[in-house]
């Protein structure tokens, strides 16, 4: 094995949307390859390829077959890897691009959402001890049991990247992206958003799991657990990115609010007149529990003393909520409730930070901007670091504002989106 350091850079869907990109990334490459190091690149399929292949499926049956859905997926990221190596060749610079199961990413046998549990990137340790830049297909990997092909789950090309980083021991997995960093929310949303220098792992976390796409919930679990250095940054200019670290440096402060996220993609389901006595939410979420569905937020309302019945209502992503509906109305008359009631014109505001542990007017901040912004919230859930909560749909751009600018968050300049339709 080589002794020079490793860098792995992963170049995201914007960063390589044609060709004059494709060429422009293939640079960027080149000159972290002349300072001496050993570069492994993952790379994402074209601008909005992997979205036109999905309309495209939808538009030929309603219920694409997985195996077949991850077949036609990966192709997006087979085109920009192919063509990221010529461009890197045509530089002088010898370069080999393999697919996920030829680069070693095995995973479990979950279509659609695969998890990665080994990597044995061999064929790309030969390609760089021969001096080659290995590039490596995005958001896709190899279950052996099956023989088939597997991807990781939209935006898995982060994921891709930092486990090649964790086996190969690199230095440091840069996130090139269309956006100078991590920001304080998203710059297209928020427009006075700013960047931030560090973030913890911790944060950089809920920040995702709130609905911040620029990271891959699964690639900042995976650093945090292999201890790999993430440098979230521009493919569109040289500025310092955002740091992923396991703590800031000894002499920056903690804020107690790093960021704001939104997330429009979740759905809320209400189980109206459950009677109240012990057994029903068990037996409500067991059933729940049975589709699969991922559940957040629950909120169950205090009983109206004549009645003897409540209401719970709980969030989840959209794209499980007919399945849930369905077998609860399918159990109506067994659990005994009145009716279930489904809502998908809500948004979920989060606000993240790690001093928010030792900090306890947050919640009233919080909740008072709102309140003067005359924003109703009809749903609220707390971690250690995190509080969220539910508005309608067409208020939570309003509301993400009115939070940051709350908080003290504001730059004095707009952010800058180098590209991207933000799809
Ligand atoms: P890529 O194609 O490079 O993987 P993504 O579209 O997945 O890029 O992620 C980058 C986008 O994430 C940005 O263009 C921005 O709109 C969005 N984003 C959401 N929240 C944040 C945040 N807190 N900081 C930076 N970008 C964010
Ligand atoms: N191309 C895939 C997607 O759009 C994976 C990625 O870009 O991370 O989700
Ligand atoms: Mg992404």
């Amino acid at each position: 094995m080589s002794s020079v350091s490793l860098i792995v850079q992963k170049f995201g869907g914007s960063s390589v949307a044609d060709a004059e990109s494709i060429t422009r990334v293939a640079r960027r490459i080149v000159a972290t390859k002349a300072l001496g190091h050993d570069v492994v690149v993952a790379v994402s399929a074209m601008g909005d390829t992997t979205d036109d292949l999905v309309d495209l499926a939808h538009s030929i049956t309603d219920r694409p077959d997985p195996r077949e859905m991850d077949m036609l997926l990966t192709t997006g990221e087979r085109i920009s890897m192919a063509l990221l190596a010529m461009a890197i060749k045509s530089l002088g610079v010898d370069a080999r691009s393999f697919t996920g199961s030829q680069a070693g990413m095995m995973t479990d046998s979950q279509h659609g959402a695969a998890r990665i549990v080994d990597v044995t990137p061999d064929r790309v340790r030969e390609a760089l001890d021969e001096g080659a830049v290995a590039i490596v297909a995005g958001f896709q990997g190899f279950n052996r049991d099956s023989r088939d092909i597997t991807t990781l789950g939209r935006g898995g090309s982060d994921t891709t990247a930092v486990a090649l980083a964790a086996a190969l021991d690199a230095e440091v997995c840069e996130i090139y992206t269309d956006v100078d960093g991590v920001f304080t929310a998203d710059p297209r949303v928020v427009p006075k958003a700013h960047k931030v220098d560090v973030v913890t792992y911790e944060e950089m976390l809920e920040l995702a799991a709130a609905g911040a796409k620029v990271l891959h919930i699964r690639a900042v679990e995976y650093a945090r657990r292999h201890g790999v250095r993430l440098h979230v940054r521009s493919s569109f200019s040289d500025s310092q990115g955002t740091l992923v670290a396991a703590e800031r440096g000894k002499n920056m402060e903690e804020p107690i609010i790093t960021g704001v996220a939104g997330d429009l993609s979740v759905a809320k389901v209400t189980v109206i007149g459950v009677p109240d006595v012990p057994g029903k939410a068990a037996q409500i979420f067991t059933l729940v529990a049975g589709t699969g569905a991922n559940i957040d937020m629950i909120v169950q309302n205090v009983s109206a003393a004549n009645t003897g019945l409540t209401d719970i209502s709980f969030t989840l992503p959209r794209t499980e909520g007919d399945a849930v509906v369905a077998t609860l109305r399918s159990s109506q008359a067994d659990v005994g409730f009145a009716d279930v009631a489904y809502d998908d014109n809500i948004g979920k505001l989060s606000v993240v930070g790690g001093g928010m542990r030792t900090n306890a007017g947050v919640s009233a901040q919080l909740f008072t901007a709102l309140f003067e912004a005359g924003i109703n919230m009809e749903m609220i859930s707390t971690s250690e670091i995190r509080i969220s909560v539910v508005t309608r749909g067409d208020e939570l751009k309003r509301a993400m504002g009115v939070v940051h600018a709350a908080f003290g968050l504001d730059g004095d300049v707009d952010a800058v989106v180098y590209a991207g339709t933000g799809r």
